[in-house]
């Protein structure tokens, strides 16, 4: 039974920009127990079409950094989380999400109007949820029930406005531990997963160190994810909150260089490595090197950078712009997508986007049935804003004139199936040239970098170049690892999930 969809009307969205919000918490008791055995509204999902959450105008947002979600307003909240049901096995929770959040649980909560039990019940099961809230792909809600054969639950809104209400009405307050083990712990890299990690050590009652070689925390979240996404006061209020329980932070320490490895170990009682996937993977074509061609992770920092205030030339770094340039992102992940907003808002001529996979089914793909994640067409909302976007597509090389890139060529290919698996074949006739003054490589991570740090400490790596490790714990007693040097590229609330687990291993270990 499938209702029609309901449009977000501007009575439904708070106006932007949100105003300021304070964020401190006092604890609260988890209301679990206080449930019934149904969800408030069964037939809610028959009766209730689901929302969307708006974005503010096209030619509104490019002309700034802020967020582009406009949220909805609690009422149609309220309507929103009366469409999850009785389904007796939420996919969303057991197979969708990979932290695990409670979401039947939240979602009756915020159907009660008692959002402060569900900000308590939210914050049982990840650390961030207003930042997952804003940049999660939703894995939930493609495996929620509803999705089978309707729309599904508004999960990750529902979990945005959980938060975002915690923050502002002062339910999020630190969390400090009631007795300390002595214990040292050091944490190396400040993305989701070290943060995660972190701050459940902290809470554990460890004296725990996070280090980070960049000037500020965050990983990734600080200088990959592009402020219209996700705008940094965000991250700054929860780090608050995490120095508020006690954990010391170092920025501009490179563990392995800065601080060796015999001095790591004399220190600290247990390591976690959660260095990310940092080693991109290059384009290697003739011309790669000329000048306007650079690596998706040396524009966008720049850019974060450039929002914060900072002045990129005092670094010493040439700037890289997209201004009065034809852009040309290679990789149409979500990476080259955040190149593509980046490029929009800082004014590129054109922007293209090249992707070397076929385009995908445009609706349902049988190779990816429910309750798995839907392998189908997807438009981001940097893409919408502006983007010719090509599939199958090749890069063959970069030419230029003085030493410059003026021009990209490539060509279509298909892909044929043959005895050493999956092979490109060109399509004869299809090469094209394209202007291209800056080109954005994003085509993706190969595994962390092993030069300042997993070398020097001589811990295994799986076959892929990632780090090993057998329930959290590295080949080196002691050192544990974490997100993305471990699984390689991949998202943030897996980081999240990874960051939570090898915490309570590491709790575990140093408790023996
Ligand atoms: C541009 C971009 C956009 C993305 N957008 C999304 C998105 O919208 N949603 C989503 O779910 N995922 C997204 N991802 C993926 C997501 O950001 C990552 O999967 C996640 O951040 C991984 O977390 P992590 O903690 O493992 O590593 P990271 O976030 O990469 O953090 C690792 C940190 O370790 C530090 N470090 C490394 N070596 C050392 C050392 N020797 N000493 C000290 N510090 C060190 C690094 O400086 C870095 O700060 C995106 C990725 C990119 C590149
Ligand atoms: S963290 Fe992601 S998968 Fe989990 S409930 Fe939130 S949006 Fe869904």
């Amino acid at each position: 039974m499938r209702a029609k969809r309901e449009e977000t009307s501007t009575e439904d969205s708070i106006p932007y920009p949100l105003s300021p919000i304070p964020y401190i918490l006092p604890p609260v008791s988890c209301p679990l127990e206080q449930l019934g055995d149904h969800m408030g509204n069964p037939t809610g999902f028959i009766e209730i079409p689901r929302g969307e959450v708006g974005h503010r105008p096209i030619a509104e947002r490019i002309k700034d950094w802020y967020e582009i979600d406009r949220p909805l307003v609690e009422l149609a909240l309220n309507r929103q989380a009366a469409r999850c049901m009785d389904c007796g096995i939420p996919f969303c929770h057991s197979s969708g999400c990979p932290v695990k959040n409670r979401i039947p649980e939240f979602n009756d909560l915020v159907y009660r109007d008692r959002w402060r039990d569900a900000a308590a019940n939210l914050h049982s099961t990840n650390n961030f949820p207003e930042i997952t809230g804003r940049v999660c792909p939703a894995p939930c809600e493609t495996a929620c029930t509803l999705a089978s054969n309707d729309e599904p639950v508004m999960i990750k809104h529902i979990e945005y406005q959980i938060a975002e209400r915690a923050f502002s009405e002062g339910w999020v307050t630190p969390l400090k531990p009631k007795t300390r083990t002595g214990k040292r712990a050091a944490v190396i890299g400040s993305g989701p997963a070290g943060l995660a990690a972190a701050q459940q050590l902290t809470r554990f009652g460890h004296d725990v160190v996070l280090f980070e070689k960049d000037d500020r925390l965050g990983g990734l979240l600080r200088y990959g994810i592009p402020d219209f996404k996700m705008e940094k006061h965000v991250l700054d209020r929860r780090l608050e909150q995490m120095v508020s329980e006690g954990l010391k932070c170092e920025p501009n320490v490179t563990v392995g260089v800065d601080l060796g490895v015999a001095e790591l170990r004399k220190r600290f009682d247990a390591v976690v490595l959660c260095l990310g996937a940092g080693k991109a993977r290059p384009l290697a074509v003739h011309g790669a090197d000329l000048d306007g061609v650079h690596f998706a992770m040396d524009y966008l920092p720049q850019q974060n950078r450039l929002t914060a205030g900072d002045s990129i030339s005092s670094g010493g770094r040439p700037l890289i712009s997209a201004k009065k340039k034809h852009a040309i992102v290679v990789g149409g992940g979500d990476t080259g997508s955040d190149c593509v907003g980046t490029a929009i808002r800082q004014g590129a001529l054109s922007v293209t986007q090249l992707e070397i996979l076929p385009r995908p089914p445009d609706d349902a793909n049988p190779e990816t049935p429910w309750p798995f994640w839907p392998k189908i067409m997807r438009t981001s909302s940097s893409q919408e804003e502006g983007c010719q976007r090509y599939w199958s597509a090749l890069t063959k090389a970069v030419t230029g004139k003085n030493g410059r890139a003026t021009h990209l060529h490539g060509c279509e290919i298909d892909w044929v199936e043959g005895p050493r698996g999956w092979e490109m074949k060109e399509r004869p006739g299809s090469d094209f040239t394209l202007p291209a003054e800056l080109i954005l490589i994003a085509m993706g991570f190969v595994h962390v970098v092993h030069e300042e740090l997993v070398e020097k400490l001589g811990v295994k790596l799986d076959g892929r170049g990632n780090v090993a490790v057998d329930r959290w714990m590295t080949s080196v007693p002691g050192i544990f690892a974490a997100g993305d040097t471990v699984r390689g590229a991949s998202l943030v609330v897996h980081a999240i999930n990874h960051g939570r687990l090898a915490a309570a291993a590491v709790d575990k270990w140093l408790k023996k």
